[in-house]
């Protein structure tokens, strides 16, 4: 890897913006090359004209889960990748892919180097229910199983049992309701996306013809969005299995709701208690697949099989609510039930997770803590996207937090609030360190060789890519 080339490209790019600028020469560096990270990057060069950015991700490949975890039949969602491209190609910014923040350098070696470090490496641990019966065969994070049919290097193997007719999710949000929607969509539709083509062989073979999706709380706290339900409702083959008498009071509490609840909650009521239309009625009676949301049942204990070994069903404690609203709590009533099923797939939120001792981290919270982004008691040190929030929110609640972000580094530089008149080295001084420990990074231009070939395996196959799975093979073909 040629250190040289990128820090060529950055000195040119200052000499065009120091002709017209006299302010001195100020080094950031962001820690994750996902949603965040890139818009951080492109705040930070849009508002300041001196400012060089380099951008340190774990994978070779960037973009975090606007590759590996937005659904693939959800193709307009990646489109940001063509603003996030636009930003690495700034004279200003440089990519680093493949050096692992924490392992390869540390957070210490990166505040030496640069003037702010940003980091922005998201949520990649999983919460527990912390229920026996979690680690039997058939039992997934959402995370891990997402991962998996999107190419995360490191679910390449999960292989997830699907030879069973039911599956439990365990969860409401978005994230459940992509994975219900890619386990029952017809595999043509499928065939047409960027999903890896071994998940792809897996779904065509599978035996799950029922999902499950539930959740503790009731109808009105669904997390989902009312997009994603739709395409539930609308998905071929499948006929919605709702259970009428869970949303009893509805229409009465449909008055008072705002709107988009209400809207989410109407499309809810209408598709478990209305009679469906003629058209619609021999469609569901003509569907294969069917699916249903359970409300207010929250799980004691996967339960395994005869041989002890394999999910084949779950206990779920019946709950009550206490209080209205967003703010109501589930409360067992002491009655349970048992639900049979050969898979579960636990969707109950991602978690960050600290990758270096020296940055203070709050594990009740699982986030750095941070005032507007900057990280308390270590000057120079910020938070942007799910490491500052938790994980929530779409990619444009974390555009949103990671422009605020750089708007706080911004404003330290100007201050005086970092001493940004002293030379640091930026990437120049992380290069040799990175040389002697065995890391090769790899550029964006070796990315964008990567990028070439997967489409071009995709479009073998009809699909707009097929990713590499594999590290070495990246770092391969990055170096061909
Ligand atoms: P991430 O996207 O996770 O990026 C973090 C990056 O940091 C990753 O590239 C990671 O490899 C890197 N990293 C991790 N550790 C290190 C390290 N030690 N050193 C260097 N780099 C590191 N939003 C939508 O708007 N529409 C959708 O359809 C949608 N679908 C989603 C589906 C799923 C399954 C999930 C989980 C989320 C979805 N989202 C969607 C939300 C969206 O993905 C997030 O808002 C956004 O990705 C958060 O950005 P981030 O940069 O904080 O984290």
């Amino acid at each position: 890897y040629d250190w040289r080339r990128n820090v060529m490209k950055a000195e040119l790019g200052l000499l065009i913006t120091r002709s017209a600028s006299s302010a001195a020469h100020q080094k950031v560096c962001v820690v994750g090359g996902g949603p965040a990270g890139f818009y951080t990057a492109q705040h930070l060069l849009k508002a300041c004209q001196d400012v060089q950015v380099d951008i340190y991700e774990r994978l070779p490949v960037p973009f975090g889960l606007v590759r590996f975890g937005v659904a693939p039949d959800h193709p307009e969602v990646k489109n940001v990748i063509s603003t996030f491209t636009q930003t690495a190609h700034h004279a200003r910014c440089c990519y680093y892919g493949n050096v692992n923040v924490g392992t390869d350098v540390s957070v210490e070696e990166l505040r030496e180097a640069y003037h702010a470090v940003v980091l922005s490496y998201g949520a990649e641990g999983n919460r527990s229910m912390g229920v026996p019966g979690e680690d039997l065969e058939g039992v997934y994070p959402a995370k891990d199983f997402v991962g998996w049919y999107n190419g995360l290097p490191s679910n390449r193997e999960l292989n997830p049992g699907l030879d069973c007719e039911t599956a439990v999710i365990l969860g409401q949000g978005n994230v459940a309701l992509d994975v219900a929607r890619i386990l029952l969509s017809p595999i043509d539709e499928l065939k047409k996306t960027d999903i890896t083509q071994r998940s792809l062989d897996a779904l065509a073979q599978s035996q799950v013809r029922r999902v499950l999706i539930v959740g503790r709380r009731g109808p009105l706290q669904i997390a989902g969005t009312i997009k994603e339900l739709r395409e539930m409702v609308n998905l071929p083959d499948t006929k919605p299995e709702m259970v009428a008498s869970e949303f009893e009071g509805m229409a009465e509490a449909l008055k008072v709701i705002p709107r988009p609840r209400k809207r989410l909650t109407e499309l809810m009521l209408k598709t478990a208690v209305d009679p469906p239309a003629e058209k619609e009625r021999q469609r569901r009676q003509a569907a294969s697949r069917s699916w249903g949301l359970r409300f207010l049942r929250s799980p004691l204990e996967v339960l395994a099989g005869p041989d002890g070994a394999r999910v084949a069903g779950i206990r779920l404690a019946v709950n009550r609510l206490e209080g209205t609203g967003d703010g109501s709590v589930a409360v067992p009533t002491g009655e349970v039930e048992t639900m049979d099923c050969g898979l579960v797939i636990t969707s109950i939120g991602y978690k960050s997770l600290p990758i270096d001792p020296a940055v203070p981290f709050d594990p009740r919270k699982a986030i750095v803590p941070n005032s507007l982004g900057r990280v308390q008691q270590a000057a120079g040190l910020y938070c942007s996207g799910w490491l500052k929030t938790g994980p929530v929110g779409v990619i444009a609640t974390t555009m949103n937090n990671s422009f605020d972000t750089a708007h706080s580094v911004v404003e330290d530089l100007t201050s005086g609030c970092l001493d940004a008149t002293s030379a640091k080295p930026g990437s120049t001084g992380i290069g040799p360190l990175l040389d002697k420990r065995g890391v090769k990074p790899v550029s964006f231009s070796d990315w964008e060789k990567i990028n070439q070939e997967e489409r071009r395996r995709g479009a073998a196959q009809g699909k707009p890519r097929e990713k590499l799975l594999d590290v070495e093979e990246m770092l391969k073909t990055a170096r061909t």
